[in-house]
């Protein structure tokens, strides 16, 4: 199942991630990290492995996207 991971700790808290998810998947989390932001996390499990989160984050490192193969050939 595509799925991404995202550093809490590398996280700015500038929800761009959040806002330019189209299905929805991220928000932002109840704690504080490191550096004292809340950062941005999974709420629900409907990634489509798009990329678009990855893209508009601007921390390098912060989120990581892992598309599934079998989703990635039924879209073809
Ligand atoms: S990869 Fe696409 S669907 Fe998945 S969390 Fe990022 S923007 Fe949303
Ligand atoms: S775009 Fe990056 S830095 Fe901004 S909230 Fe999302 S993961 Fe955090």
């Amino acid at each position: 199942m595509s799925h991404v991971i995202i550093k809490q700790d590398e996280c700015k808290g500038c929800k761009l991630c959040i806002k330019a998810c189209p299905r929805g998947v991220l928000g932002v989390s109840d704690s504080i990290n490191k550096l004292g932001y809340q950062p941005a996390c999974v709420k629900v499990d409907s990634c489509i492995g798009c990329g678009i989160c990855y893209y508009s984050c601007p921390e390098p490192g912060a989120i990581s996207v892992f598309k599934d193969k079998k989703e990635q050939k039924n879209s073809n």
